[in-house]
């Protein structure tokens, strides 16, 4: 319980930093820019954090996870600009994703998976907000998983290593089946990256419960978006990382929680 509570507020200060690799990390992979580049050094970690509006410096007070951004109505203190959702979103949910490690999985698996949920929800929020999927993000979460398999408290190695090669090879063939086909774009590559890792952490049974998983609450949103009256055609982009992700992230949780049986059918060792 105490590691629970350990992992918890680390997952908070790892959501903390998440958004601040999600604002920034586009701009220094090069595929967004941001006037404020242009004053000077620019990385994670200066200038220091502040309101994009306004440049007001955030004080200790307001670095606080989740109860900052309560406390100010999710507003800035200075000018009032409203503060993205976004940054309490990945900040609760890096908490919750370092509480439920904590609960679910043994130490020090529990160490590797919160590691993992962070890069998932970070490579969801910049897909979601830039259409890509960096290699600095899932990179780390392939390499990861296999690192993992390799000390022994994760999957056999050998399901590591074909789940990682079947999950890349099988989206890059739809991807490429897709431009031979309609002559443009579908997926991005960082969309079978991002499944590579998920077959690294889940094992080749798991990978087409991951992508049934991720198209169905895909079609899921895009139905309520339709719904609400937004126009979906046939060219309209579907950003697919964040349901990658996201369902990569409830497959690995839900493994300890259902019953062996079901366990092995989604690919467990
Ligand atoms: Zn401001």
């Amino acid at each position: 319980m105490l590691i629970a509570a350990l992992l918890g507020l680390a997952g908070l200060l790892g959501g903390s930093f998440a958004n601040v690799v999600a604002h920034r990390g586009p701009v220094l992979w090069g595929f967004a820019n941001r006037p404020e580049r242009a004053t000077g050094r620019y990385d994670l970690a200066w200038p220091g954090s502040h309101c994009p509006s306004c440049g007001h410096g955030l004080g200790p007070a307001e670095l606080v996870p989740v109860l900052s951004y309560l406390a100010l109505r999710g507003r800035c203190s200075a000018c009032g600009a409203r503060i993205a959702p976004r940054y309490l979103l990945l900040e609760a949910l890096g908490g919750l994703a370092g509480l439920s490690a904590g609960l679910l999985f043994p130490v020090p698996f529990a160490f590797f998976v919160l590691a993992l949920l962070l890069l998932l929800m970070t490579a969801a929020a910049v897909d979601s907000e830039t259409g890509y999927l960096p290699d600095a993000l899932t990179g780390p979460a392939l390499w990861l998983g296999l690192l993992v398999s390799a000390t022994g408290v994760g999957l056999d190695p050998g399901a590591a290593i074909f789940g990682a090669a079947l999950g890349y090879v099988a989206l890059r063939g739809v991807e490429e089946a897709y431009r031979a086909l309609r002559g443009r774009e579908g997926l991005g590559r960082g969309d079978a990256k991002l499944l590579a890792a998920g077959g690294a952490w889940l094992g080749p049974g798991s990978l087409p419960f991951i992508v049934l998983l991720a198209a169905f609450s895909a079609l899921v949103v895009i139905g309520a978006q339709a719904a609400r009256g937004r126009s979906v055609e046939g060219g309209t982009e579907v950003r697919f990382g964040p349901y990658l992700a996201g369902a990569i992230a409830a497959l690995l949780l839900a493994r300890p929680l259902v019953p062996p049986s079901v366990a092995a059918l989604l690919g467990a060792p």
